[in-house]
């Protein structure tokens, strides 16, 4: 079952096991492929694309500043919409809050759409713990949920890592004996998964916004299971964290452009689901009660920090699909149900440097992950502060590390001792070369050791640049 850190597995060994696995390499380079060329498409076809990205940036900044008043006022009209509002400081009071939910209804069994706040809370466990039957419903979650809970490796496309034929293998264990076409393993899940909703007590989702001046909650999906989760059991619960609201339906509709261009690459979603409130006296569907669970969970302590920003995400996904570091490790390999760049930021916020310090450096800083954040959050900065933290306000990284930093900071400082230190390393380097002047990779050189495991490493050029330079001063 999906948990918000591992803790289990260290970083360095999360990360050799997801290199070893060549299956996951293809398939999350293909999804990347995929996904990154549709947003393209789309995001060419809208003319004023940046001015969105500003616009959608100013509306969350807006809306952090501004954040209790919002909160206060979605809640009052969520209320007169005659949902019941509960407020949670921390992920256990989140869930203690939906227990109590369910012994007040004596309900048994629950249907949940996707909902990466409810991953991060882990409600699945504090509901099996007290007996509840909890069932996924959107079809990567039921794949993942059959395969003994399968960790996501995307915040989008949760099942990633698993081919047709991986699905088949999964589905055959709950008695399907058809072939490994989509479409038929499609129909299959439909049947499995029609009899939970028709039988489930409560439904729980997440929420993509809020919106304060109506009160009224917004889920978008793919395959209309949001729907029924919202529609068909007698009780709803929304799971929401606290950041994800906007003022009004102008501002939703902004965000609503660019977080579908973001996350599928497409105009507009299959469904989108608007919820104001349970059930009315003239209403033919709907819940007899609605529950809506506003969730801190370390989000205070962000909003006041310098990494404000990163609480703008709107989940969308486009940094995993850009990212040449996820591309390489892949999702599990940071063992967060947040994975990629806008999970090695916040994970370390939401778990402490203690746990995650290894996530910000799962980044070759390229940038292109906040060249293409629809909110325009600097993720790259965000990583490089992180870093900063780690090293000088933390101070922990290794004596090691300190030394070769130390060392290369005074060579740095003198150019006798840099000019030194060069040749003595060309020299080494000479030595543990092929012939063809590469030292070539899996060298165990105690410091290199990790660099070399998986890089060539030609010579250092018998010329140095600052000669170079003067030569061609004088040529000129
Ligand atoms: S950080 Fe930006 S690009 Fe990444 S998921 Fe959040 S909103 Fe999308």
């Amino acid at each position: 079952m999906a948990i918000l850190y591992d803790q289990k597995h260290s970083f360095k060994e999360r990360v050799q096991t997801s290199i070893a696995d060549d299956f996951k390499h293809n398939a999350i380079k293909t999804a990347q492929d995929l996904f990154h060329g549709k947003r393209a498409i789309q995001v060419e076809a809208v003319e004023d694309w940046q001015d969105f990205r500003t616009e959608a940036a100013s509306i969350r900044d807006h809306v952090l500043e501004n954040l209790d008043y919002y909160l206060n006022q979605f809640a009052t009209n969520a209320e007169k919409n005659g949902a019941k509002i509960h407020f949670a400081k921390t992920d256990k009071e989140a869930c203690r809050q939906v227990v109590e939910i369910f012994k007040s209804r004596q309900a048994k069994s629950t249907v949940k759409s996707k909902t990466m706040v409810s991953e991060e809370i882990d409600i699945n466990h504090s509901l099996m713990d007290v007996g509840i039957e909890v069932n996924e419903t959107d079809l990567a979650e039921v794949i993942l949920q059959l395969d003994d809970w399968n960790p996501p490796s995307h915040i989008v496309v949760p099942a990633l890592h698993l081919d047709r034929f991986a699905i088949q293998k999964i589905f055959s264990r709950y008695g399907y004996t058809g072939s490994e076409e989509p479409a038929e393993m499609t129909r299959f899940a439909r049947q499995y998964i029609r009899k939970k909703f028709l039988s489930a007590d409560v439904g729980i989702t997440g929420c993509n916004f809020g919106v304060a001046d109506t009160g009224s909650t917004f889920i978008v999906t793919n395959e209309g299971n949001g729907r029924m989760v919202t529609t068909l059991p007698k009780t709803q619960i929304v799971l929401m964290g606290m950041e994800r609201l906007v003022p009004d339906l102008a501002s939703l509709s902004v965000m609503m452009e660019l977080l579908i261009r973001s996350s599928v690459g497409s105009k507009i979603t299959s469904y989108f689901s608007m919820t104001n409130g349970p059930r009315k006296a003239d209403e033919m569907d709907g819940p007899e009660e609605l529950h809506i669970v506003i969730i801190d969970n370390g989000r205070s302590k962000i909003l006041k920090s310098e990494f404000r920003s990163m609480l703008r995400c709107i989940r969308c996904g486009a940094c995993l699909n850009i990212c040449p570091v996820y591309r390489h490790i892949t999702g599990h390999a940071y063992g967060s149900i947040y994975p990629g760049p806008m999970g090695a930021v916040l994970t370390p916020l939401l778990v402490g440097y203690k746990k995650a310090k290894d996530l910000p450096y799962a980044s070759t800083l390229c940038g292109a992950c906040t060249d293409h954040c629809p909110v325009k959050i600097p993720l790259h900065e965000l990583l490089l502060k992180h870093r900063e933290n780690i090293v000088e306000r933390e101070r922990m990284s290794s004596t090691i590390e300190k030394s070769i930093f130390g060392m290369a900071g005074m060579s740095l400082a003198r150019h006798h001792i840099y000019n030194l230190g060069t040749k003595v390393a060309a020299r080494a380097m000479k030595l543990l070369a092929d012939k063809d002047e590469i030292m070539r990779k899996n060298h165990h050189i105690p410091i290199l050791k990790n660099w070399m495991q998986s890089r060539d490493l030609p010579l250092m050029k018998k010329e140095k640049f600052r000669d170079w330079f003067k030569k061609h001063q004088k040529e000129e």
